[in-house]
């Protein structure tokens, strides 16, 4: 009986990963100051919201990298460098991946490591979290993991599907091809494009292996995708991930909801569980573990009657589960 865990930032938030809704305030007020930091903020206010400061805390990182995607995929202003506007997207995603990065992150806590007890050789772990908790507890405490659609592992019986539907901070892809590369969960940090001078040592990793010609390299870019970034589905192989992770879901015994909300407008996930749903030939029992509070009305849109709130915290389901 297969299970399929679905994780929302609720889950990485006890491990200290920001949650997105904070993490401008993070990036712009936690007392660091760089050049390159008070350059991308007055370009965010010059470029996005004509000089205005409150941004930082009346917008979201998702609401600016949707922007900037939108503005670079369709070009409309004649006077812009558009190659400042990647540049500047980039230098966010940098700054924003920095909080993320697993020395940042502890998926040491107690509850973390009887989750890992709790995953059987064919379960899978669907997760819309940018951060590496869950590889990180997989590796340590689990039985490893591989990524469907992007790694193989050694012994994939026993090793858990990890589906990052909105990609990874170990995650880049190439603009050009389109091709994503998977890196060890050491290489978050990039080397800019356009930055000059920068001789960091995994420079020659970065680069698209496919499109990259003498003299003329094509660097990759983060592979984070904001839930309204649709365009980025485009991409061939994050289509057969989602795909993928459709198939997993509509063959699941029990799927498990944790730390995970629904919001309205992720659309394409609300459509990827309502497919599954239908699709799926099994009587599904459905479990939320989103805390108190929570409502579960979107969830009984999508599954009826099969779904049992459990109205746990993470912590509080884990320690449950010890239990029995
Ligand atoms: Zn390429």
């Amino acid at each position: 009986m297969n299970c399929v865990f679905v994780l929302g930032s609720g889950f990485s938030s006890d491990a200290g990963a920001p949650l997105t809704g904070t993490a401008l305030g993070k990036i712009f007020h936690q007392g660091r100051v760089t050049r390159q930091l008070s350059e991308l903020k007055s370009y965010i206010s010059d470029f996005l919201y004509q000089g205005r400061s409150d941004w930082i805390n009346a917008s979201s990182l998702e609401e600016i990298l949707s922007r900037l995607d939108i503005i670079r995929h369709y070009k409309p202003y004649p006077h812009v460098d558009y190659d400042e506007v990647i540049y500047f997207e980039e230098l966010l995603l940098k700054e924003f991946i920095r909080l993320l990065s697993p020395d940042q992150t502890n998926y040491l806590e107690k509850s973390y490591q009887i989750f890992a007890g709790i995953l059987k050789a064919g379960d899978s772990i669907i997760t819309f979290n940018y951060d590496l908790v869950i590889e990180n507890l997989l590796s340590v405490y689990g039985n490893g993991f591989h990524y469907p659609e992007l790694s193989m592992c050694k012994n994939r019986a026993s090793c858990a599907g990890v589906f990052k539907l909105h990609g990874s901070i170990n995650m880049y892809y190439c603009p050009f091809c389109g091709q994503i590369y998977r890196f060890p969960e050491s290489v978050t940090s990039h080397p800019l494009p356009g930055a000059s001078g920068n001789k960091n040592d995994t420079t020659a990793l970065l680069n698209c292996l496919n499109c990259s010609r003498q003299g003329k390299n094509i660097p990759l870019r983060h592979f984070i995708i904001a839930p309204t970034l649709f365009k980025s589905y485009s991409l061939p192989t994050l289509r057969s991930l989602w795909f993928s992770a459709l198939k997993t879901l509509a063959e699941a015994a029990e799927v498990f909801f944790i730390g995970y909300s629904l919001p309205p407008a992720d659309i394409l996930s609300y459509q990827l569980f309502d497919f599954a749903a239908r699709l799926s030939c099994l009587e599904q029992r459905v479990f939320l573990v989103n805390g108190r509070g929570k409502p579960a009305k979107r969830f009984k849109q999508l599954y009826g009657d099969s779904v049992c709130d459990t109205g746990m915290t993470f912590a509080e389901w884990t320690e449950s589960k010890k239990l029995q």
